[in-house]
């Protein structure tokens, strides 16, 4: 079983992710449920202006994926379940405070 999910996140970037390699349809769709529930738009502010990216720590231990809403900073992280490995889930949207924890934007 096959998933795609495509997604228009900005005027410039679009997302393709294909789920081939699941046990089962539900795992995959649980995999490509987070992308499929991106919908480009800031929980905050509600504008369009978002951007996906990842960014690790320093030590490579941790990398983290969120959208980032450039307008006010607003940030949406993928958390991830310990199993099935590659499985995310959106966390709420969050006012961006410098500096949490340490890491570095
Ligand atoms: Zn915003």
């Amino acid at each position: 079983m096959d998933i795609c999910v495509t997604k228009k996140l900005n005027a410039t970037t679009q997302l393709t992710i294909k789920f081939d390699g699941e046990r089962d349809l539900k795992e995959a769709l649980l995999k490509a449920t987070p992308f499929i529930q991106l919908h480009g738009v800031c929980g905050l502010c509600g504008k369009d202006n978002v951007e996906l990216r990842a960014r690790q720590t320093p030590d490579g231990q941790y990398i983290y994926i969120e959208q980032v809403c450039l307008d006010c900073g607003a940030q949406q992280t993928f958390g991830e379940y310990k199993a099935p490995k590659g499985a995310f889930y959106l966390k709420k949207w969050q006012k961006f405070v410098p500096k949490q924890h340490g890491e570095k934007l």
